[in-house]
């Protein structure tokens, strides 16, 4: 008898392993914070309304209630985004509830840096045009005033081909490769990728959008003074120094952000 219930059992379980999925479906860590939720639609609009993200671009938040869960939209234009749009993805990237529709194809950019830095609760990736001169040439991208300090004084810029080859679409389409840029972000805030855009990492979604938004106008304002001539950097400790303040102060242009991008509905 206890054999017979044995090899039912056997049986029962081989049939479940024929018959699953290849890609298991993940389980939802449950409900995020309403307010999760809220931040992440708002950042998205900011976004698109300071500039930083146009047709393309995404922005991400780490699960409130399971550090392997992130939420991020469906794949659209940032400025369009609503709650509804916003789905669960466990951090190889696979949306827990999908139900069909179209997801970002450099999802992976998102999952793959909150497995290494758990300190990172959100990121936003995107194509904000001044950036993209110094991913191409030789001239590091470096804090030139305070508002821009979180830079710090080595921001890395990942080369695509040394983990796709010369013959790819430029874009983090699989988790091999989001991986790699992963490593090259290392600990720092943002990492420029090379003839595509950025990505920044950040605390909160109001410190990633001011990240994003003052990266792009470094970016800007470097560009400027170079042709100035020559340009006086942030040291170190003033960087270091800055940041610190800094981060204290994020609400306050949020606050602005927020109701601007949020009045033009
Ligand atoms: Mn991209």
């Amino acid at each position: 008898m206890r054999l017979f219930a044995l090899l039912a059992l056997l049986l029962a379980a081989g049939l479940s392993i024929a018959s699953a999925p290849v890609v298991a479906q993940p389980k939802s860590a449950g409900a995020p914070d309403p307010k999760l939720i809220e931040d992440l639609v708002v950042g998205n609009h900011v976004l698109a309304d300071l500039g930083v993200v146009d047709g393309f671009g995404h922005i991400s938040v780490r699960h409130d209630k399971d550090p392997n869960r992130y939420l991020m939209s469906r794949s659209m234009a940032p400025a369009l985004v609503k709650a509804d749009d916003v789905l669960e993805y466990d951090l190889d990237s696979v949306a827990v509830d999908g139900k069909g529709r179209a997801l970002f194809l450099e999802r992976f950019i998102h999952g793959e840096i909150y497995k290494v830095r758990p300190d990172v609760k959100a990121i936003v990736h995107s194509h904000s045009p001044s950036i993209i001169p110094f991913s191409v040439s030789k001239t590091k991208l470096q804090p030139v005033y305070h508002m821009s300090s979180f830079l710090g004084l080595d921001v890395p810029v990942f080369e695509i081909r040394d983990v796709a080859g010369t013959g790819s679409n430029l874009l983090v389409g699989n988790p091999e490769i989001g991986a790699a840029l992963a490593k090259a972000l290392a600990g720092n805030t943002v990492v420029l990728m090379r003839g595509h855009g950025s990505v920044t990492a950040g605390t909160s979604i109001p410190q990633v959008v001011f990240r994003a938004y003052y990266a792009e106008m470094n970016a800007r304002l470097q560009a400027e003074a170079i042709k100035l001539g020559t340009v006086t950097y942030l040291t170190q400790e003033e960087a270091a120094a800055a940041a610190k303040t800094n981060d204290a102060l994020v609400a306050r242009p949020w606050e602005l952000w927020k109701r601007k991008a949020m009045k033009t509905e």
